[in-house]
C-alpha cells in the first residue's frame, strides 16, 4: 500500500528562560542558562491538517513562561484555520500541551487511555505529579468526553494512513509520540518523550518524570520508529529545532519551521 506523504510543521507559540539544572535529571556541577521553546505541530496531507497538541492559552500564562501568540494564532499564520481543524492528537495532558481547546470547536481529540486516567486519578493527589497539569484544561477534557469528542487509544493506534500514535509513558503515564510518513521517510514527533536533543544524545532525561526507566526507553522507541535515525526524531521544546530546519516562507521566520 502506498501511504500518503505529509508535510510537518512546528509552530512556536511561547518561550521561557531555564537552565541546565532544570533540563537534565543528572546534574552537572555547572548550571548553565538554557532557553526553552514551546511548540504545537501541524501535519498536512490529503487535503486535511492534523494538529498535534493544544499548547497553553491566556488562562494559564504565568511566571517566566512568555506566551508570544496563542497556538491558534500560530496555526492561522501558517494558513490553518483552527476553527476548521477536525482532529487533534494530544501527546499528554500537561498544561503546555493540553490548553486552548476552546479555539478548536470542531475538533476531536486523540489521547491515550492511560493519560486521561493519570490526569484525573489518584496520582494527582501528589503535588509532584499535578505540577505539570492545569485543572481548567483537565476539566475541558472531561467535558469533551461527555460531548463524544475524545477518542482513546490504548498503546498503538492509527490516526490516518501514514500517521500513527505510540504510547511510551515515562514523562507522564500515558505520554504518546506520533509517527508520520513524509517525502523523506518516517518522522517522529516525540513531544516531551524527548524535551531537548541533548536529553536524547546524552541519555540524560528531563527531570519531570513519572517513570525514568520508561522515559529512557521512550527515547529509544522514538529513534527506532524513525528507522534508527535520531535526526528524524523531533524533540518537544528544543530551540535548536529552529536552527536545524527552515521556515517555509520568510514571513514565518522565527515562528514556523518545516520538519520533513
Ligand atoms: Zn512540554
Amino acid at each position: 500500500m502506498t501511504l500518503p506523504t505529509y508535510e510537518v510543521y512546528a509552530i512556536k507559540y511561547a518561550e521561557r528562560a531555564t537552565s541546565s539544572h532544570g533540563t537534565f535529571i543528572f546534574k552537572d556541577l555547572h548550571d548553565a542558562p538554557m532557553d526553552m521553546d514551546y511548540f504545537v505541530w501541524a501535519i498536512s496531507g490529503g487535503g486535511k491538517t492534523y494538529v498535534v497538541d493544544l499548547g497553553f492559552d491566556r488562562r494559564y500564562e504565568r511566571g517566566s513562561r512568555h506566551l508570544l501568540r496563542s497556538p491558534a494564532e500560530g496555526l492561522d499564520l501558517l494558513g490553518v484555520n483552527p476553527a476548521e481543524v477536525e482532529e487533534v492528537i494530544v501527546t499528554h495532558m500537561h498544561y503546555d500541551h493540553a490548553g486552548s481547546m476552546p479555539d478548536f470547536p470542531q475538533a476531536k481529540f486523540h489521547i491515550q487511555e492511560d493519560e486521561m486516567a493519570f490526569a484525573t486519578g489518584r496520582h494527582l493527589k501528589h503535588r509532584a505529579f499535578r505540577y505539570g497539569n492545569f485543572v481548567e484544561y483537565t476539566v475541558d477534557f472531561v467535558r469533551a468526553v461527555y460531548d463524544d469528542r475524545v477518542l482513546f487509544t490504548n498503546g498503538e493506534g492509527e490516526i490516518a494512513p501514514g500517521i500513527t500514535v505510540h504510547r511510551v509513558g515515562g514523562h507522564t503515564h500515558g505520554m504518546q509520540i506520533v509517527r508520520v510518513w513524509t517525502r523523506d521517510g518516517w518522522l517522529v514527533l516525540a513531544s516531551d518523550a524527548v524535551h531537548m536533543y541533548a536529553n536524547m544524545e546524552q541519555q540524560n532525561p528531563y527531570p519531570a518524570a513519572y517513570n525514568v526507566y520508561e522515559m529512557l526507553e521512550g527515547a529509544r522507541t522514538a529513534v527506532k520508529l524513525a528507522d534508527g535515525n535520531a535526526a528524524k526524531v523531533i524533540p518537544g521544546h528544543d530551540p535548536l529545532k529552529r536552527e536545524r530546519f527552515s521556515a517555509p516562507t520568510g514571513k514565518l521566520d522565527g515562528i514556523v519551521v518545516r520538519l520533513d
